[in-house]
């Protein structure tokens, strides 16, 4: 049974978006030194909705001043009890501000807002919130009696949770004492623009976070330069690795948080209708822009058959549509680009033999658009088993044994997270252990919690952002933590490794 909603769109009154940004250096909005600008797009309409600046060299060298400035003079000789109170304001600043916030991110990204609203705003804050409380216990925290902050960090963030993974790179790094010259992804610069305009009203010190806008080339610039000690990157594995190579023989500290292809495991005695609904949260929330994605769904063949229908039915229930609207539950692809590379993997799957299966729902003629599909017949040589798609495409295999299983969902140059559906306790910890991947979801998948530890294996990255994990990566200290991270239901078990 389908039900019809009437349209609920969320009020965009409460977002005022300025016709043009400049950067944010030194506590000021500044214009670019070559008054270079590009425009941000709403992906749901292809409407422009503002104009941002493009920092060049003499930007980002004005940034770094900037931040070593106030590393050197005011962050860093600041006690800890006085940084924390600066994050307990931005973080309570945010959660005054999440309903403006919720709206600015749907209209540059494209997200629902029901996803916008209920994940990422209230992560964003409890992020700021968590490493609020950490900022004056730091020697508390396993990393020596007096663990030191390195410095400037330069931090590069995707488009797919723009704000989240701003609130990821930005407070731990200023709970340890650093300060920040941060690049949003250039599809997505605005809830940046309005984090620098919180850090402002936050009284926060001038020079402590700074925001650069720019593109690709405003990134390398940023993580190339000489006076910065510490790169912390989030994005697609191959510029993380143009920036390892780039940064290879120099002293500066690196942190790489880079794509995955998870695999998603429904043993037969899982409960059916639960693991449909992870199913469906693990590949179709936010788009499938998502790098710790369920993309590709192992199903144990017995109930195989089972499980794809109740998935099919409980696809054509999804609404796709204006994001705004709190009944959407797909929302548009991020940009024009990354709608051709959805097309371009998928039509792969069927030159290679896959099976396409489309759910029913009509698509909006104007913006960014992909139904949500769902791939059978995959083998694991396919590309769209292969190649982190990042779209709302599921590639299914199957498998007959909890080894066949673990050797399939291994079977990939990634390692960021996993998910196990299974009604056995045991499985469940014998899986874990045997998965190469950082995140091990069971019962579960995509959840996040400020406290946990997130980060990959192989070629999805290196470090860990979240949890006491988090915090190495920002400090003078030799203690690296490398731990996988077992959710079950809403607990959560830490296996070490
Ligand atoms: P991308 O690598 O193209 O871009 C990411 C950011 O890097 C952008 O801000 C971009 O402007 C910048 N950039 C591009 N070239 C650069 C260079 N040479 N030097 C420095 N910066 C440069 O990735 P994307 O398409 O924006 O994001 C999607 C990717 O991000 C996916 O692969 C996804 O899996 C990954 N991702 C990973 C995580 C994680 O935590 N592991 C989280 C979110 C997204």
């Amino acid at each position: 049974m389908t039900f019809e909603y009437a349209p609920a769109p969320e009020s965009r009154s409460i977002v005022d978006i300025a016709d043009a940004y400049g950067l944010f250096i030194d506590g000021q909005f500044v214009d670019p030194a070559d008054g270079r600008t590009f425009p941000t797009v709403n992906p749901a309409t292809e409407e422009i909705l503002s104009t941002v600046a493009e920092a060049g060299q003499q930007d980002v060298d004005r940034a770094v001043r900037a931040a070593r400035r106030a590393y050197e003079q005011v962050w860093g000789p600041m006690s800890g009890r006085d940084r924390g109170k600066y994050l307990y304001r931005i973080a309570r600043l945010l959660q005054e501000r999440s309903r403006e916030l919720a709206v600015l991110e749907t209209l540059d990204n494209g997200k629902p807002i029901r996803e916008a609203r209920d994940v990422d705003l209230p992560l964003v804050a409890a992020h700021f919130f968590y490493h609020a409380g950490w900022a004056d216990k730091l020697e508390h925290a396993g990393f020596g009696p007096a663990p030191r902050p390195l410095g400037v960090a330069a931090q590069v963030i995707p488009w797919n949770f723009p704000l989240l993974m701003l609130a990821w790179k930005v407070a731990p790094a200023l709970a340890c004492g650093n300060t920040v010259v941060l690049k949003p992804a250039e599809t997505t610069p605005l809830t940046a623009l309005a984090f620098a305009d919180i850090c402002r009203q936050a009284d926060l010190p001038p020079g402590i976070v700074n925001i650069l806008t720019g593109a690709g080339d405003t990134g390398r610039m940023l993580v190339e330069h000489p006076d910065v000690d510490k790169v912390a990157f989030t994005g697609s594995t191959a510029v993380g690795q143009q920036i390892m190579r780039g940064l290879a023989g120099t002293s500066k500290r690196l942190s790489l948080e880079l794509g995955g292809k998870a695999a998603n495991i429904v043993f037969d005695d899982a409960p059916v209708d639960e693991a449909v609904e992870g199913i469906v949260n693990g590949i179709f929330f936010n788009q499938g822009h998502v790098c710790c994605a369920g993309s590709r769904l192992l199903l144990q063949e017995s109930v195989a058959d089972e499980v794809l229908t109740s998935l099919q039915r409980r696809l054509s229930t999804l609404r796709l549509g204006d994001p705004l609207d709190k009944n959407t539950d797909i929302g548009a692809i991020n940009s024009a680009a990354q709608l051709e590379r959805i097309h371009e993997l998928a039509d792969s799957g069927d030159a290679e033999g896959a099976t396409r299966w489309t759910a029913p729902c009509p698509l909006p003629d104007r913006g960014y658009w992909f139904p949500p599909t769902v791939f059978t017949g995959v083998t694991q040589a396919h590309r769209i088993a292969r190649e982190e798609i990042f779209g709302p495409v599921l590639s299914v295999l199957t498998f007959r044994t909890p080894d066949e299983a673990v050797e399939k969902a291994n079977n990939t140059p990634y390692g960021l997270s996993a998910g196990i559906w299974t009604e056995k306790g045991s499985r469940i910890l014998w899986m874990a252990q045997r998965m190469r991947a950082g995140v091990v979801w069971a019962n579960t998948f995509n959840r996040f919690d400020p406290t946990s530890p997130f980060g990959g294996y192989k070629e999805s990255g290196f470090g860990r952002e979240g949890g006491i994990q988090g915090l190495g990566p920002y400090l003078d200290s030799d203690v690296v933590d490398h731990e996988a991270t077992v959710r079950i239901g809403f607990g959560v078990t830490e296996v070490a490794r």
